[in-house]
């Protein structure tokens, strides 16, 4: 069976592995295809789809959206239109306003004597940046063993540089990457502590503004967990994805293609989403 992933994150948001390095990781874990889910932005997928060509793996271009619906509802989207002019000022919105809360928890760390310093930061991370990067930070100080200990003692809501920031509403972030030519997808549905009722709550209000898919196959989900989530999508008639969540070192517990271990995704789930995706685009708007 081809194996593929199709929910990674390169150094253009949070993960530790360039869009580059992650096709030639795919190429040796024997991947065919992989595609590029960097929160708010799509500024890598470029890269590996250069890097993609040369090493025969296919890079489909995606985004993953953070949103919140009472609790926080992350949306994939696929195959949008990387040079969309509609989506380039939504995201310049939310790069914006990550930037004027990290730029205040970075003053509220140096006052008590931390030494960040969020120009450098940008300089180093680009332009996503998150507290995953103040994690980082925080741990190679050696304030923090790890990043899960730098989150429950400095980032995490509650602690003493945790600023929120605003979201695209749920709403939006469906619109836009329907109206970037994409495949708007419901990520990882088990993250959200939802029962039956609440899940199908979000997804039937997703579907009025364009919801096209659900992640059924993610890091960690059991085939049963996997089961439920596929016999909804055919309930619903979406379209199923799947994929690790591979960041790298700041979720070192999961690997790209595999996940937590036996993560399976199978061709056919991208030949479908593809097809759709070409489809689209040739009907008129
Ligand atoms: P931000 O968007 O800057 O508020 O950061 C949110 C990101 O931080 C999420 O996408 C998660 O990947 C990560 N995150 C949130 N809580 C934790 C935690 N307790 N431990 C590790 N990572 C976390
Ligand atoms: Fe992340
Ligand atoms: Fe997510
Ligand atoms: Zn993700």
């Amino acid at each position: 069976m081809e194996k593929i992933d199709l929910h990674v994150h390169s150094t253009a948001s949070d993960g530790s592995y360039s869009p580059e390095e992650l096709v030639a990781l795919a190429k040796t874990q024997s991947l065919s295809a992989i595609a590029i889910t960097d929160h708010d932005t799509v500024s890598g997928f470029a890269q590996a789809q250069e890097q993609g060509k040369l090493m025969g793996i296919e890079v489909v271009p995606g985004i993953e959206i953070s949103t919140k619906y009472g609790g926080p509802i992350h949306i994939l989207g696929y195959y949008i239109d990387v040079n969309s002019e509609k989506l380039k000022p939504v995201l310049n919105w939310v790069v914006h306003d990550r930037d004027e809360r990290n730029r205040k928890m970075a003053e509220k760390m140096a006052a008590d004597g931390i030494p960040v310093n969020y120009d450098k930061m940008r300089e180093r991370f680009g332009e996503v940046i998150g507290r995953p990067h103040f994690a980082r930070i925080l741990v190679e100080l050696g304030l923090a063993r790890n990043t899960r200990d730098a989150f429950d003692r400095y980032v995490e809501k509650g602690q003493k540089y945790y600023l929120p920031r605003n979201f695209l509403s749920i709403e939006r972030s469906v619109e836009i990457i329907r109206e970037a030519g994409g495949i708007p997808v419901l990520a990882h549905p088990f993250q959200y502590k939802l029962d039956d009722n609440g899940l199908r709550e979000i997804i039937e209000h997703c579907m009025e503004y364009g919801l096209m898919g659900i992640e059924c196959r993610y890091s960690g989900y059991t085939p049963e967990q996997s089961g439920y989530l596929e016999a909804l999508a055919e309930e619903y008639g979406l379209l199923k994805t799947g994929g690790s969540d591979f960041h790298g070192i700041s979720k070192p517990d999961i690997r790209l293609g595999d996940g937590k271990g036996g993560l399976e995704v199978p061709y056919e789930f991208l030949e479908k989403m593809r097809n759709t995706a070409l489809t689209r685009k040739n009907l008129p708007k």
